[in-house]
């Protein structure tokens, strides 16, 4: 089972896609999380990537598509994985189709966590008190919802037209989200 986690950011895709891989055991694979610990040990990936991460800008496609391509490829990725925070773009979104279909595989299912934007700003700003992210602050977070409309979001009529997404109302508690996306998923 492939699924893919889409959603603005501070959506809470990440939290719900945690609690999900825990239940179908799989692995959940975050781009965002990668990024952040190739910064955190300054490999050459993480030094080309921070300029555009503390702007809330996206990695560009030709340093992300071969990290994409990378983890996919993983054996840890070989049952199934629970995509966050990738494909961001159509690019990625191929490379993500072109390596399953390589194993025979596809992607299964597409859950779209849905968070109205004034939601999402006020999330953020508790966040930032709490973890100090450096693409957490007000202007960081605005672009990255701009990035998430213009980029990413065209995503959702992609995945639209294979029948795949599943809209999930991302306000409540973690509990009640999490059993929408039970129900969504089936298990
Ligand atoms: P959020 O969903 O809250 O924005 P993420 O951890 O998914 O949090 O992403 C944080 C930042 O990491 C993005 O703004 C971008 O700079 C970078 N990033 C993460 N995943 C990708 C990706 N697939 N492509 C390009 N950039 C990415």
């Amino acid at each position: 089972m492939n699924l893919i986690l889409l959603g603005p950011p501070g959506s809470g895709k990440g939290t719900q896609g945690a609690l999900l891989a825990k239940r179908l055991a799989l692995p959940k694979i975050a781009t965002g999380d990668l990024i952040r610990a190739a910064m955190r040990e300054a490999t050459p990936l993480g030094r080309k990537a921070k300029g555009y991460y503390d702007q809330g800008l996206l990695v560009p496609d030709e340093i992300v598509l071969g990290l994409i391509d990378e983890v996919l490829r993983s054996d840890a990725a070989k049952d199934g994985v629970i995509m966050d925070g990738f494909p961001r773009t159509r690019a990625q979104a191929e490379v993500v189709d072109r390596v399953l279909q390589g194993d025979g595989h596809r992607v299964d299912a597409v859950l779209l966590v849905d968070v109205p934007e004034d939601e999402l700003v006020s999330r953020m700003m508790g966040r930032a008190a709490l973890e100090g992210r450096s693409d957490d602050t007000p202007d960081a977070f605005r672009r990255r919802l701009a990035v998430y409309r213009e980029q990413t979001a065209p995503l959702i009529a992609f995945y639209r037209e294979r029948d795949l997404v599943t809209a999930i109302p991302g306000v409540g508690t973690i509990e009640e989200i999490a059993e929408r996306v039970r129900q969504a998923v089936g298990r």
